[in-house]
């Protein structure tokens, strides 16, 4: 396998994007040359306006679905809208994103003999009956519904990973992430921590769907930008997929009541439909990550919730 110089340089495909954004932060303080690339459709020059003047940053609008030719030594393969609404906007394009981009991705790192990472999800265990969910576990998706684009899509990224690693001997890592929130997500992508964290700090009434019985664990974004470095840096033939997230599991009336608690508003709770095929529980397991990256969570939820409030107070009063 190939040496990496002191300075490897480094492709983030979604890099303008929330968790692509703190990724270029985190790459450039460690002293890496990074190429980010964005179609800026989630993401935005803003995210990484910080990053413009540091001679180790290039950006590059270019969608993954064409082929791209630089030479790169690691590639994260991040680009793909995250948020139902968003991967719903147009659903041919999410599938294409996940899967074109995959093939691409994979055909530059083949060539240059890059590292490739892939940013996979927990969507890719669909409304699980076994709870948590270990790597182990096939999941349960729909294939033909309104979230298939996405959790399909993210499915196949993970089966052209495995055969081009069986096939053309690549060099591939893949990480499943569960729900990850902090500074910089998008406030109208109608996730319920930016939600509930703009409705409260609105003064609105907190829409909670369906009971608020389901469950989510919330991993904050440092962390888990630390469990991706960690996993890039495993040595060859380690390849996941790993889990990555927080263990620690909340109902949606729990985090709406602590958002409150910590804006210190008004806001009531207000119940809405349950969106089609909403798991009712998630929760990963991350033994694997915790034995083979020696890497768990550290930041607890109030104290992430904290930091992300507050960005967006300051975004919202701007
Ligand atoms: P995001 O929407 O903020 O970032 C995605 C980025 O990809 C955006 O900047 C967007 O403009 C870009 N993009 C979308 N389509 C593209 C295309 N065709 N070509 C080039 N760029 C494109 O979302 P995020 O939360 O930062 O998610 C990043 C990755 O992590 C995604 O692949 C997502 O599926 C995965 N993920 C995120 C979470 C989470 O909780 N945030 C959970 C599981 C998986
Ligand atoms: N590709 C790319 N950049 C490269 C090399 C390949 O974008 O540096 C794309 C190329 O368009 C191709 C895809 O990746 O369609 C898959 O490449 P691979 O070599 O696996 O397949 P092939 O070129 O044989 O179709
Ligand atoms: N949710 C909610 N109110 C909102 C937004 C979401 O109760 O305003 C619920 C949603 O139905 C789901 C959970 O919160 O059960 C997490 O939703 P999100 O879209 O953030 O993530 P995902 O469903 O992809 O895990």
């Amino acid at each position: 396998m190939k040496e990496y110089s002191l300075q490897p340089r480094v492709l983030v495909t979604g890099g303008a994007g929330f968790l692509g954004s703190h990724l270029c932060d985190r790459l450039l303080r460690d002293g890496a040359d990074v190429i980010c690339l964005d179609n800026f459709f989630t993401g935005s020059k803003q995210n990484v306006g910080h990053l413009l003047a540091d001679p180790g940053f290039e950006l590059m609008r270019h969608d993954v679905t064409f082929p791209l030719y630089v030479e790169v030594d690691q590639i994260f393969n991040l680009a793909c809208p995250a948020s139902p609404i968003h991967y719903q906007h147009d659903p041919v394009q999410t599938t294409k994103t996940s899967v074109h981009g995959a093939i691409n991705m994979l055909g530059l790192a083949k060539r240059t003999k890059a590292r490739i990472l892939q940013a996979s999800t927990s969507e890719v265990y669909g409304d699980p009956e076994v709870h948590p969910q270990k790597e182990s576990y096939w999941g349960r998706v729909n294939p033909i519904g309104a979230r298939s684009c996405y959790d399909e899509g993210k499915r196949c990224a993970e089966t052209l990973f495995f055969d081009y690693q069986r096939q053309h001997n690549l060099d591939i890592k893949v990480v499943r992430i569960f729900n990850t929130y902090g500074p910089r997500m998008h406030p109208n992508d109608g996730r319920v921590v930016s939600n509930f964290i703009v409705q409260a700090l609105k003064g609105e009434d907190i829409t909670i769907y369906g009971d608020g019985q389901q469950t989510r664990s919330f991993c904050y974004v440092d962390d888990l930008i630390e469990g991706f470095v960690r996993m890039m840096n495993t040595e060859t033939g380690f390849t996941g997929p790993v889990n990555m997230g927080n263990p620690q599991e909340f109902t949606m009336i729990e985090l709406a009541e602590l958002v409150i608690k910590l804006v210190g508003g008004k806001s009531k709770l207000a119940y809405r439909p349950l969106p089609e095929d909403d798991p009712k529980q998630r929760q990963p397991d991350i033994d694997l990550a915790r034995q083979r990256l020696q890497w768990e969570p550290k930041v607890p939820l109030e104290d992430g919730l904290r930091e992300t409030i507050f960005y967006f107070r300051t975004m919202l009063n701007s």
